[in-house]
């Protein structure tokens, strides 16, 4: 199993770096996590996007959706031309109801609801959803592949219960998109400590700090997190590919 970083963005656009985006690839199937700005660009210097086998949105936030008009366009495009377009199955959560009625009823990206109940059994892969803290419904991913295990926070706020989904993860792309000194004006994201905390409470192995805001300065992330020692983390970089045993 492996995850490619397509985007880390949070909130919009840096240049040259889309808002979230995550290839997760395994047994020949490849799965889209969240289809932020600029997200499809990257994508298509991997795999062909009507290639794709499931695309899983977190949340209805535009910085985790807004390629999903682009690729629902192409998708389109491409069938109206004479290509054979294979359906590829869209999961998202039902609120907030006006977002989801968007995307609502499209056959070539046919929807099912994300809830914490569904548990999606892909090529051999386990895939559970697990609610967030965050201002909209939205789910944290992980996926268990023969022994390895991927998780994804997508957007929260530090709440320690809510997390036990990450335990033991190989690896955990965490939200990190706040920092401790904007501790009182940024809690709809985790800082570099939380991140931290999140590490030492759940025995993740690799953890990756993305939703890096755009107006943050990176030196700042990588110096709060750098404070709490020798630690396995690293900042998103663009196109990087973490391979899971
Ligand atoms: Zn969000």
């Amino acid at each position: 199993m492996n995850v490619r970083i397509l985007g880390y963005s949070g909130g919009y656009p840096g240049a040259g770096i889309p808002t979230s985006g995550y290839l997760l690839s395994f047994n020949r199937t490849n799965i889209l996590i969240d289809c932020g700005s600029g997200v499809l660009c990257e994508l298509i210097k991997y795999i062909p996007f009507e290639c794709l086998d499931a695309v899983i949105v977190t949340h209805l936030h535009h910085d985790h959706t807004s390629d999903l008009r682009v690729l629902r366009y192409a998708l389109d495009m491409k069938s109206k031309n004479g290509q054979a377009i294979r359906p590829i199955p869209l999961y998202v959560p039902h609120n907030p109801a006006s977002l989801f009625a968007e995307y609502d009823e499209n056959a070539l990206l046919p929807v099912s609801v994300i809830d914490e109940r569904l548990v999606l059994s892909i090529a051999g892969a386990t895939i559970s959803f697990h609610p967030s803290v965050h201002s909209v419904e939205c789910y944290g991913i992980r996926v268990e592949y023969n022994t390895s295990i991927f998780t994804y926070s997508s957007d929260s706020s530090l709440d320690i219960q809510s997390f036990s989904y990450l335990r033991d993860a190989d690896l955990a792309i965490l939200d990190c998109g706040g920092l401790e000194k904007n501790e009182k004006t940024d809690k709809k994201h985790m800082s570099p400590g939380d991140c931290f905390r999140l590490f030492s409470e759940f025995g993740i192995k690799r953890v990756v700090l993305s939703h890096l805001i755009p107006y943050h300065d990176v030196s700042d992330t990588i110096a709060e997190a750098s404070s709490f020692g020798d630690w396995p983390y690293e900042v998103a970089e663009m196109g990087r590919n973490y391979i899971m045993e």
